[in-house]
C-alpha cells in the first residue's frame, strides 16, 4: 500500500525510530506521544484494523507488544503503561493499518478518557447480551 504511512515506514521510505523489529512486526516510536517513549507496534503486512488482521499474526504481535512494554518498564522505570489499539474513525483511528499503542503512564500525569458511564436498565443487559452472543456461532 504506496499510500500508507505504516507501510512506508516498513519499507524505509519513511523514517522512523525503530525500536525493534523481526519478519512479522515493526515497533516504533509515535512521532506525536501522549508520553515520551509512546511506542506502535505495527505488523508489517498490511491490513486496515483488528478484524482484518490474520490470526496467524496474533503471537508476534502480543509477543512484539510484551517486549516492548518490558522495555519501556525497565528503561523508563515504569509503574503504569497503557496497551491500546484505536480501530475505525468512530474510535479514533487515523492510520487505517493496525497497530497497537503502547504508552508510558505516570502516577497523577491526568490523562484520562472524559467519560459519563451509562447504567443498563431491566432488561437492557440480557438485551445486549443476547444481540452479540448470538452472533459467535457464524464468526
Ligand atoms: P491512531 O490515531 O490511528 O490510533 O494512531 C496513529 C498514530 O500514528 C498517531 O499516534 C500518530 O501520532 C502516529 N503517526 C502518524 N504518522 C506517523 C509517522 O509518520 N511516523 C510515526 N512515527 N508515527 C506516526
Ligand atoms: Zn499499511
Amino acid at each position: 500500500m504506496s499510500d500508507c504511512v505504516f507501510c512506508r515506514i516498513v519499507q524505509k521510505e519513511v523514517p522512523a525510530e525503530v525500536l525493534f523489529e523481526n519478519d512479522e512486526v515493526i515497533v516504533i516510536l509515535d512521532i506525536n506521544p501522549i508520553h515520551y517513549g509512546h511506542a506502535l507496534v505495527i505488523p508489517k503486512k498490511h491490513c486496515r484494523d483488528f478484524l482484518e488482521l490474520p490470526p496467524c499474526s496474533y503471537q508476534a504481535i502480543l509477543e512484539a507488544a510484551r517486549v516492548v512494554c518490558q522495555a519501556l518498564v525497565r528503561g523508563l522505570g515504569l509503574e503504569g503503561y497503557n496497551l491500546f489499539s484505536n480501530n475505525g474513525r468512530s474510535a479514533g483511528q487515523s492510520v487505517f493499518h493496525f497497530h497497537l499503542h503502547v504508552t508510558p503512564r505516570y502516577p497523577n500525569d491526568d490523562i484520562r478518557f472524559v467519560l459519563e458511564l451509562k447504567k443498563y436498565s431491566d432488561g437492557q443487559l440480557k438485551h445486549y447480551a443476547e444481540l452479540i452472543k448470538k452472533q459467535f456461532d457464524s464468526i
